[in-house]
């Protein structure tokens, strides 16, 4: 097939590189990759086939029961942990693809133990805690019933005690995080005194970067993994390389005199004769319209602003006076040109959002490769 014109390229050996300055910052502990969400855009069964083959992590996290399924279709033997709580016949699927599940309560407890029996596997699963974040997980007082009630059960096995950290990644919230994390471990004090040890988790990307004490016995990075930290604020304690690079071509290009607009809306008007390139990239490929009048891209290690509206399959650059790009040229979206860059990060502060939608909006229109 010949190489389309947008082009989103997977980083898979920064992707293990990250993962490698993660393992050496943790020690002896081990990680969860979390590639839920396609690996965050990146692509889940390239990036977890590499890190399987590398053993780049030890675990690996998904959101759904799908998510899960297409892994274990595509030969993944590593462990896959659904980081989200599953409900109703999700737990016999998750179950019957080896998926290890998050329980939250005496009811997802006996929806794993049925499943457990009617497969006919035992259910690996993890108790949630809520010691903050208010999304999923039981009371703290609630944890240590729990788990006895777990160990109780027929068909569970309990390998993990958990909870999560809202505001890890912003030295705003360090004190909630602290007091976080020494209420995780009062939890897991209590639940091990009374019924012995079992792994212990806690950190996000947020967790690794900046609070040694969530390590515990295993850490679940995730948007670190694909080169971003989780907000402009966090503590760049390890070195990142890019997971993700956005490519596309110049299919035009022509001269605009000064007063005409571009693009839709014509919110915007040329200053000076000048010319315009259009490049076959839109927010029908996840490039978001909220980049119209406000982003740019490069060319031949040069940046050119956005020219009016961001259009569904095409978006126009402002190349000034000269003509000095021709048809055919690369066009960097995300990625290094010359001494310029675009980073994830440029993108998430320009549309107003966070680094990890940026990746995740990029759709199935956009052609990839793995690198
Ligand atoms: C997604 C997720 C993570 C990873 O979070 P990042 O902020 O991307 O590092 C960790 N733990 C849980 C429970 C998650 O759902």
């Amino acid at each position: 097939m010949i190489e389309p014109p947008t082009l989103a390229t997977t980083r898979l050996d920064h992707i293990e590189a990250n993962l490698a300055a993660i393992r050496g910052r943790v020690g002896h502990r081990q990680v969860l990759a979390a590639v839920k969400a396609d690996a965050y855009g990146h692509g889940a069964v390239e990036v977890a086939r590499r890190i399987e083959a590398t053993q780049a992590a030890d675990v690996l996290g998904v959101a759904t029961v799908a998510e899960g399924v297409e892994l274990r279709q595509a030969g993944i033997g590593l462990p896959i942990l659904k980081l989200s709580v599953a409900r109703g016949p999700e737990v016999w699927e998750a179950l019957a693809h080896d998926l290890q599940l998050v329980v939250v309560d005496e009811a997802s407890c006996d929806e794993a133990a049925a499943a457990a029996a009617g497969v006919g596997r035992q259910a690996v699963v993890h108790l949630k805690v809520d010691t903050g974040m208010r999304r999923i997980g039981c009371e703290p007082a609630a944890a240590v019933g729990l788990a006895m009630r777990i160990d109780a059960t027929p068909g569970l096995r309990l390998a993990g005690l958990m909870s999560h950290l809202p505001i890890s990644d912003s030295p705003s919230g360090d004190e909630f995080t602290t007091a976080q994390i020494a209420r995780f471990a009062g939890v897991a004090a209590d639940v091990e005194a009374a019924r012995g040890p079992l792994l212990k988790h806690l950190a996000n990307s947020g967790g690794v970067l900046a609070h040694p004490a969530s390590w515990f016995d295993l850490v679940r990075p995730g948007v670190m993994i694909y080169g971003s930290y989780p907000d402009p604020a966090c503590p760049r304690t390890l070195p990142l390389l890019p997971g993700l690079e956005w490519r596309s071509r110049v299919v035009f290009t022509k001269p605009v005199a000064a007063g005409e607009t571009v693009s839709y809306g014509r919110t915007w008007t040329a200053p000076r004769d000048t010319w315009i390139a259009t490049v076959p990239i839109g927010y029908g490929d996840g490039f978001s319209r909220a980049l119209s009048n406000r982003g740019r891209m490069l060319i031949g290690g040069r940046s050119y602003p956005i020219a009016g509206r961001v259009c569904m399959d095409q978006t126009m650059l402002d190349l000034g006076p000269e003509p000095t790009v021709a048809v055919g040229d690369e066009v960097v979206v995300v990625g290094s040109s010359g001494d310029e860059q675009i980073t994830v990060a440029e993108l998430a502060a320009l549309m107003g959002t966070i680094t990890y939608e940026v990746t995740c909006l990029i759709n199935r229109r956009v052609a990839r490769a793995y690198r």
